[in-house]
């Protein structure tokens, strides 16, 4: 185990910022989406639109719920035959028909094998998966699984050959990976960590494999943050952490870097829907002259909305990869200058949980 993944566990203000995800991982408590399982949601005969409207009608007495569970004055339900996950998996099955998981609403019918800007079908397709060691030390050891396809363009992406398809990936059968899962946290994981390029074309598919899960595992949902209001409804309630990269403090930034018209927008309501809705690590990646025009509003905004106690990781290893290259700025990794001026500004706009 890496040390520092040990002493996190001592670190209150991490333990504090979150304390569920703490209490899965040591089977305190239930993952969310064990306890979708057994809520009842009965939908069947009802229109897509009656489902919609079900499913947020819902969301809030699920929270009271596993609000009482966590305080042991209920015992949780047995398994339901008709489930608040059940509900999520087929609102989710319905978008594959016309494809808006994420920003760009392409409209595309992926259950008849139309793509569009993220490349992705109805097929699962997975790069690797592994436990992965180099994640926030609260993460880690941390069951990782890169899939393949990405609803952005970053230029300077260190994960190209997947998010671009220059590999092309393994189909896998959702029922095999839930038991690869299974075995990762008997072995000692702490989560599943969902990542590709970017897993919200596989929403669905993700919602389905954790139908499928029978150990308690904490869910990571490892985001660029340019995914759907309904899909950021979807994730309500059922992602444990949100590991969400808050890449961009203005849309000019975002179109001409990764080809993300609105992130900002998308950006800002995702993450405070994770606030609302489950825990959250915040990911920026400090980009070389990006220091006044992002880095500074992103965590103006994040101490301003989501608070100072956020968890947040400051990273500074940007280095250009693929494209990089076009962008005269990112051609070069970040100076001693840059990275002082950000964990200044850092501690000047009051972030008191953040690490680099
Ligand atoms: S996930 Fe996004 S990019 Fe991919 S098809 Fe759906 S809307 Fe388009």
């Amino acid at each position: 185990m890496r040390p520092d993944s040990i002493s996190v566990i001592y670190d209150e203000k991490c333990r504090k910022s979150l304390s569920r995800y703490f209490d899965i991982i040591f089977n305190k408590k239930l993952a969310k989406f064990k306890l979708l399982k057994t809520f009842p949601a009965d939908f069947q005969d009802m229109n897509n639109a009656e489902k919609w409207k079900m499913h947020n009608n819902l969301l809030k007495d699920f929270r009271d719920y596993v609000e009482d569970v966590d305080l042991g004055k209920i015992k949780p339900n047995k398994i339901v035959k008709s489930s608040l996950l059940d509900l999520k998996i087929e609102l989710a099955k319905k978008i594959l028909e016309r494809c808006m998981f994420c920003m760009r609403a392409c409209s595309v019918n992926r259950l008849k094998g139309e793509t569009k800007y993220c490349g992705c079908d109805s097929n699962f397709l997975v790069s690797s998966m592994f436990d992965h060691y180099g994640e926030e030390p609260e993460l880690v050891p941390s069951f990782t699984v890169f899939t393949m396809g990405c609803t952005m363009r970053c230029l300077h992406c260190q994960n190209w050959t997947i998010s671009q398809w220059y590999e092309p990936g393994n189909l896998y059968e959702l029922e095999k990976l839930a038991k690869q899962v299974d075995i990762a946290r008997a072995r000692g994981c702490r989560n599943l960590n969902m990542v590709g390029g970017d897993p919200t074309p596989y929403l669905y598919h993700w919602l389905e494999v954790s139908r499928k899960i029978s150990e308690n595992i904490a869910t990571v949902w490892n985001s660029n943050s340019y995914y759907s209001y309904p899909s950021s409804q979807l994730l309500a309630e059922w992602a444990d952490v949100y590991l969400l990269d808050f890449k961009y403090g203005n849309n000019d930034c975002a179109i001409k870097i990764s080809d993300a018209p609105n992130y900002w927008e998308a950006c800002t309501r995702n993450h405070l829907i994770a606030k609302e809705h489950g825990e959250l690590i915040i990911r920026i990646l400090v980009l070389p002259r990006h220091i006044e025009c992002c880095f500074r509003p992103i965590v103006e905004w994040i101490v301003k909305n989501l608070g100072k106690d956020v968890r947040v990781n400051v990273m500074f290893q940007y280095t250009p990869h693929w494209r990089a290259d076009e962008v005269p700025e990112l051609r070069r990794r970040l100076n001693n200058d840059e990275m002082e001026q950000t964990v200044r500004i850092a501690k000047e706009v009051g972030l008191e949980n953040f690490i680099t």
